[in-house]
């Protein structure tokens, strides 16, 4: 009898090994699976929807405040974190971050509001420590860190013994991962390939994620509350788009009648009197006499996205983030009749 067994080892490039190790990183930790994350769990419980993985960053301009030793936040989650201040002068970032914002297409309302605020995070400050130390590296080397989330996704691919994998990288903020082009060698690829049962193919020319793993069973869908031009280069990349309202903006109401008309779903998050009691119908209408009436959709009873309609509404219930206010102007009331929002009106039909 031949007991002899092909152990397959993984090689990974120095490059992205330096940056995990500088930044307290893991090919399997990088990424949230369904275990850590109580809304893509929900996913798992429901037939023919894949498992997913999400990325989880600081958002806004988050990662400046929690270098700040002055900060006098109220939260944990939005206080100082002596280590990620450390991090940032080892590596020489505090003048990059104080220009910038991982959600640039936020309003005051989302960013007061955010959900990244509740839950665990407000418990454990390990929570925005693990989070910084993602966001620093993605700040830190962009190209690494893409390279780091093949690997990565490539973990979480794997587990599912070749069943489909859906992945969001912009869990909690909006970052453009997605717009990033990187390369691998043919090695690389090769390895890749056979540890983690993946089907790269091998270009000479500088890829996406998306299109790094186009031969593979791995789906990407996001939300976003960027205008159409960035929705649609997502889209192209072959990333499913769900927009997002942001009745706070000026021209909350136009942006979102432009996404439905373009053919994108919208996620409206709504301060629901009663957990899955949702409108059936919803009316948003502009300024200018633009109009859209759309079919209402439980968005909480599973967070896959792709399963849902195009140009439909995604009702998300609007929870209490530390330090948030569920009766901001970001959030649509659970009631009858017109509610203003920026640049219109929204109605909810019950
Ligand atoms: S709600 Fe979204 S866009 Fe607004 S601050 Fe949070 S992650 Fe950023």
């Amino acid at each position: 009898m031949n007991n002899l067994t092909t152990y397959r080892r993984l090689i990974v490039p120095s490059d992205v090994k330096n940056l995990f190790k500088d930044y307290s990183l893991s090919i399997s930790g990088l990424m949230t699976g369904a275990a850590s994350n109580a809304k893509i769990a929900k996913n798992l419980k429901i037939d023919n929807i894949p498992p997913a993985v999400i990325l989880h960053h600081l958002p806004d301009k988050q990662i400046s405040e929690v270098i700040n030793k002055d900060n006098a936040a109220q939260t944990i989650n939005r206080r100082y974190v002596e280590q990620l201040a450390e991090l940032s002068k080892k590596f020489n970032l505090t003048e990059k971050l104080k220009t910038y914002s991982g959600c640039a297409y936020s309003s005051s309302g989302c960013r007061r509001s955010c959900l990244v605020y509740s839950g665990r995070s407000n418990i454990f400050k390990a929570v925005q420590y693990a989070r910084g130390r993602r966001t620093l590296a993605a700040i830190d080397r962009p190209a690494e860190y893409v390279r780091g989330l093949i690997y990565s996704i490539g973990h979480h691919y794997k587990k599912q013994n070749g069943g489909a994998l859906s992945v969001r990288l912009k869990g909690t903020d909006e970052n453009n991962l997605h717009f990033k082009k990187i390369t691998l060698s043919i090695n690389e690829i090769n390895n890749i390939n056979s540890y983690y049962g993946l089907k790269i193919n091998y270009s000479d020319k500088p890829r996406t994620i998306s299109e790094i793993f186009k031969n593979d069973s791995i789906i990407f869908y996001e939300y976003s509350k960027a205008p159409l031009t960035y929705l649609k280069r997502l889209t192209a990349l072959n990333i499913d788009i769900t927009a997002s309202l942001v009745a706070d903006r000026i021209t909350g109401a136009a942006d979102a009648i432009t996404a439905v008309k373009s053919g994108y779903r919208l996620a409206v998050p709504i301060a629901l009197n009663k957990a899955g009691h949702i409108p059936r119908r919803l009316i948003i209408s502009d300024n200018t006499g633009r109009r859209v009436s759309i079919k209402c959709y439980n968005g909480d009873l599973f967070d896959y996205r792709p399963a849902n309609k195009k140009q439909c509404a995604v009702i998300l219930k609007a929870k209490k983030s530390a330090g948030g206010d569920i009766l901001s102007a970001f959030f649509i009331a659970d009631k009858l009749g017109p509610q203003i929002i920026g640049g219109g009106i929204i109605e909810l039909i019950y």
